[in-house]
């Protein structure tokens, strides 16, 4: 019995420096080709594959229950990635940065581009958000007073983006080509990287305002969901989009 025992636990650490090893490799490997293309991709930018949840489902709650994160992410946001991974496989097997589609997309069907822009904008949005938010960092507090006058400013601009948005979409704050920050929104899973978009500029926020994203808690209180999720909001990760749009 002991014996047995400790040759499971062998196996098992040896198992674990195994993974540790090829974690180590993969980050490492990433990590210079990162470098190798700074400038042109933002370095945390989605994949091509739906990643873990950077925290629990109940990690939201209040703002967000967990039930509504559990649905949105495994579900939603999960078949938007199975449907993008087949429509590319079909119609643009050579592409590998979705930056790459969207400068393209009017070129392709409808369903990559809803399944494309459903697997970016979500993956983005699990980042955008923080349990608790992350504070606003001071320099980038000073942009926004500049271009949009105060941060309640950018608030209520935001609100109105997301509740006026009928139907399906999101709302966004995005640095455009003149490098000006601007708040729009658009309609069902398009993003503002996309070519055929009205609103154009790189994403530094978006918020989610398809009924999935707050039905189960909110229902039709879409206001109410908004003013929630401003508690929510990762500035470090808007800061970091910024910087990195700021050099495009
Ligand atoms: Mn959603």
């Amino acid at each position: 019995m002991q014996r047995r025992k400790f040759v499971t636990d062998s196996a098992k650490a040896a198992m674990g420096a195994l993974a540790a090893g090829s974690l180590l490799s993969q980050t490492a490997c990433s990590s210079s080709k990162q470098n190798s293309s700074s400038g042109k991709y933002y370095p945390q930018t989605p994949g091509m594959t739906q990643q873990p949840l950077p925290y629990e489902y109940k990690a939201l709650e209040p703002a967000i229950d967990a039930l509504t994160m559990e649905i949105h992410y495994t579900r939603h946001a999960a078949a938007y990635t199975k449907n993008m991974t087949e429509a590319l496989a079909a119609e643009a097997p050579g592409i590998s940065r979705l930056e790459d589609l969207f400068a393209s997309m009017s070129k392709y069907s409808a369903k990559l581009r809803n399944n494309a822009g459903g697997h970016y904008n979500h993956e983005s949005f699990w980042r955008w958000m923080a349990p608790g938010g992350k504070a606003m960092p001071a320099s980038l507090q000073k942009i926004i007073e500049q271009q949009l006058s105060s941060v309640g400013d950018l608030r209520n601009k935001l609100n109105a983006a997301a509740t006026s948005r009928f139907g399906s979409g999101w709302a966004w704050l995005v640095l455009d080509a003149q490098k000006k920050l601007q708040v729009g929104s658009t309609p069902n899973q398009d993003n503002p990287l996309m070519d055929l978009s009205e609103l154009k500029g790189y994403p530094l926020l978006g918020i989610d305002v398809w009924e999935h994203a707050y039905y189960l808690k909110y229902q039709n209180k879409r206001a109410d969901y908004l003013n929630a999720w401003w508690s929510l909001i990762n500035w470090e990760e808007v800061n970091a989009r910024y910087q990195f749009a700021l050099g495009l």
